[in-house]
This record gives structure tokens, sequence and C-alpha cells, in this order.
């Protein structure tokens, strides 16, 4: 058991025992017995840690690549080109460079879309944060590929996961990328595991005006029409959706991913953040991959998500704070099915201790607003995930040595 003496806990210092990969008890006092490790956190506060709910874990070696394009010709130019050379080795190291990343920003679980899937199962393994890794069909409109997949990720959702912390599911691309075949195998085969299906969708207008030329429907119509929309389907983007699609979104329980840094940059259009929130739709947030973004800090992602949410509602009140937060933690962590982001006994502990002298959080009256408005991950000094710390005092195990083999990996792609 592992006992947190004296840490900030909403504004009260409090003790904080976690049992397991829980939190078991929080009071104002807890006398520790031999069977607890002690942690003294005074002049630190406690909060959850991320979910950062869309990214491309292993584009961090294209990060900077490609700037200032728009969203088909970046893609087709800049990135799918450089992706063909990609292997399991690589992807390996990638992932486990974009998991110090996210570590470093506080992040502990994130849900990933990308190939060569049981590459990054393994270094989300043995670097102790959680993630979503799914099987990702993108068949080009190619039977004989779908077919392909079909088979692959059947055979990947039969293979046990190495640990508790990963949950494997499914993805498609995108409607542009992928057919009506793989979307409804893709979802069968979820509803038969029992997990999620998660695409990207209405990410720009270009996308919806070209769904409805060759489906005369709009692209959540369109996934309602095919079947494949339920509470298990994870909408990343959905920039363009109209009064009908969040309603057909609400009826059938499905979650948005919210992208704000990535859907600026490739000028795909502004998410009205504030309009989903009163629809009462479930909302997370996500970086994206790097070479949209160009981080995987989920500190920036809420200052971008708020100060886009007052502009695109045109209100200063949109993008509150605690909506906000909640949206990069506790919702991240519900879309993935899972009781954490919070600091409550019988939640997951998975958690960041923030150093209260740091200057970006003095002078400390609202500690959720300044790690939304003025923190950086200079802030963040230790990391916890399933109760096991995998950052302390800043130093993540291994960090020389995954930094070293990045360098190589790109070193080698360029
Ligand atoms: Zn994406």
């Amino acid at each position: 058991m592992l006992l947190l003496k004296r840490v900030l806990l909403d504004g009260h210092q409090v003790d904080i025992l976690v049992d397991k990969n829980r939190f078991a008890q929080i009071a104002d006092e807890i006398k520790p017995d031999n069977l607890m490790q002690v942690m003294d956190c005074d002049g630190k506060a406690i909060l959850p840690s991320f979910a950062n709910m869309h990214t491309h874990a292993s584009m961090m070696f294209l990060r900077g690549i490609g700037e200032d394009k728009d969203l088909f010709s970046w893609l087709q130019t800049e990135i799918w080109p450089r992706e063909a050379k990609l292997n399991e080795d690589y992807v390996y190291h990638l992932s486990r460079f974009a998991v110090l990343e996210m570590i470093k920003s506080g992040t502990t679980l994130f849900n990933d879309m990308y190939f060569y899937e049981n590459a990054t199962i393994r270094a989300v393994d043995e670097m102790g944060i959680r993630a979503m890794i799914p099987h990702l069909f993108m068949d080009f409109f190619d039977d004989a590929k779908t077919s392909e997949h079909i088979v692959i990720a059947e055979q990947f959702l039969n293979t046990p996961v190495p640990c508790d912390r990963i949950i494997k599911g499914l993805a498609c691309h995108a409607i542009y990328t992928t057919s009506q075949r793989a979307f409804q195998s893709a979802h069968d085969l979820a509803k038969k595991y029992n997990t999620y299906l998660h695409v990207h969708i209405s990410e720009t207008q270009q996308e919806v005006t070209d769904c409805i030329a060759k489906y005369a429907v709009r692209p959540i119509e369109l996934l309602d029409k095919w079947g494949v929309l339920d509470r298990n389907t994870l909408l990343a983007h959905a920039v363009h959706l109209n009064d009908d699609e969040r309603y057909i979104v609400h009826n059938a329980g499905a979650s948005l991913i919210h992208c704000p840094a990535s859907n600026m940059k490739l000028n795909s259009g502004a998410f009205n953040l504030q309009c989903c929130l009163d629809s009462r739709l479930p909302i997370a947030l996500g970086t994206d991959g790097v070479s949209s973004n160009n981080s995987l800090s989920m500190l920036s992602e809420m200052k971008i998500a708020a100060l886009l949410a007052k502009e695109s509602a045109k209100s200063e009140c949109a993008g509150a704070v605690c909506d906000v937060f909640d949206a990069a933690t506790r919702t991240g962590f519900a879309v993935a099915g899972l009781n954490g982001g919070q600091i409550q006994v019988g939640c997951l502990a998975d958690f960041i201790l923030v150093d209260l002298n740091n200057v970006f959080l003095m002078p400390g009256y609202n500690i959720k607003s300044d790690i939304i408005y003025s923190a950086d991950t200079s802030c963040i000094r230790d990391v916890f995930c399933n109760g096991v710390p995998v950052m302390r005092n800043g130093i993540v195990k291994d960090e020389d040595s995954i930094r070293e083999n990045f360098r190589k990996v790109c070193t080698q792609l360029f």
C-alpha cells in the first residue's frame, strides 16, 4: 500500500491511501503502518492524470514534416508515402518515445489508431501506462484487403492482452479510405468481442461534401445507415455536425473526441464544444498525432479547447474550466469504460503530483484553471498509473535509451 501524506486535494491538505491499483481512503489524517510505503507530498497537489482519447502515437517521426498544407494533400504527399517505410521494430521504438512524451505531460491513458498494433502493445506494457489499441481497417475499397483485415482483426482480438492496462479494440480510418463492408465487419467484431470501434468522421467540410455526393447523406447519417453507430463507437473530430447528426449521435449513445489543435492547424473547421456539451454528448479530448499538433501534451490541448470553445460559441462563458478539465480526465476514462480520471475512493489510482512552488502554478487560487491556462510540463513532478509510479521527480525509467533509439529510427526513416 502507498500512503500519500499531506497532499493538496481540492484546496485541502489530506492523506490518501492507495491499495493495489485503486484509491482506498482519503482522510484528514491516516496513520501509517509498516505495510505502507509513505510518500511525503507537502508542497504538492494531486490531480487525476489525463486521457488522450485520439492519437496516432507512432507518428512521432513526422513531427514538423509537411507544415502548412491542407488535410488531403498533407496525407497524400507527406504522410502516407513516409508511413509506407515503417515496420514492427520502428513502431515499437516510436511508440516508446510517444509514451515517454505522454508520461512527461501527465497522460496515463491513450486511445491509439495506427499500424503494427502489437509493437505498440509491447511498448505500453513495458512502460506502465494504459492504452486502447485497435486493429486498424484501412482497405482503400479493395475487397481482398477487407477480407485480410477481418482475419487479422479476429486473430488480434483472440490473443490475450499482456496486462490489465491494455484494451484491445477496432478502428476504421475514415469513410473516404475505408469501405462499407470494412466498417460493418469491424462493427460486428466489436460487438462480438464486446469492445469499441474508433473512427475519424466529419473532420473537414470536404469530407461532408464528398460524402453527400457519393452516398446522398451526411457522414453521421451514413454511419447510422450502415448500422455501425452505438455506445461503443468513438467518433474522432466530428467537427461538421448539424443538429440532426448531434441527435443521431445522442440517440446512439456514441462518444465524441474533440481534437482542437489538429483541427485548427489543418484548418479543418471549428468544433463547437459548448453546443455539444449543451446537447449532453459525452466529449473527450485528444491531441491527434504529432504531425498535426505537434505535441502530445494534454495541457496545451485543454487550453486550446477552452479558448476555441469561447470563440466558436461567441461566449466567454463557454468551455468552462470544469467542463474542459472533465473532458481531459473523467470523460476520457469513462469513454474507455474505466472508473478513473477522478481522485475518489474506489477509482483507479492514475494521478499526477504537481509542484505548487512552480511559478506557473502560483499563487494557486484555482488549480484546475492554472493547469489549463498557465501550467507547462515542468509543473508535473510525479505520474502514477494503476497505483505504480511511471515518473518520479521528473524522471522516467530508461528515458535516455528511449531517446537514443528514437533518434536512430528517425535517421533510418529519412
Ligand atoms: Zn487522427
